[in-house]
């Protein structure tokens, strides 16, 4: 009886001194090396044309595609070097699309799709230092 007492307190207690460590190691962000993030669960698929602002922002896969009657913005020689490669607002590249040629990235603007590394679209602004 006195055995088993101890046990469970002996037992409570460690588990007690493991709630903060954890919840520390989760706030400076060594927990996520630890523990399975959302990262794992990151979107792999392609930017869907028919997204809502995606079509209102004329983003395209293929960036020589851009209607520049509708986007003006990418025409003539400067707006052919407007790419999503080399935006301010592609914050992680060289990922791939499952079924999908070429190298893709993620867009701060779209959560639900990696972009085109060659993609454009009319948010395009020049990334700092190019
Ligand atoms: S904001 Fe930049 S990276 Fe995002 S889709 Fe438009 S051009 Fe590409």
């Amino acid at each position: 009886m006195a055995c088993n007492r101890r046990r469970f307190l002996r037992n409570g207690l460690a588990l007690l001194s493991a709630v903060p460590v954890a919840s520390a190691l989760q706030r400076t962000g060594v927990g996520s090396v630890l523990t399975p993030s959302l990262a794992h669960a990151q979107v792999k698929t392609a930017l869907s044309l028919e997204h809502p602002q995606a079509k209102a922002l004329g983003y395209v896969h293929d960036a020589s595609k851009v209607d520049t009657a509708k986007f003006p913005k990418r025409a003539g020689a400067e707006g052919a070097k407007q790419l999503c490669s080399n935006c301010q607002l592609l914050v992680q590249t060289d990922m791939k699309v499952e079924g999908e040629d070429g190298t893709w990235g993620k867009c701060a603007l779209f959560t639900d799709g990696l972009v085109n590394v060659n993609g454009w679209c009319n948010s395009w602004v020049l990334k700092a230092g190019m």
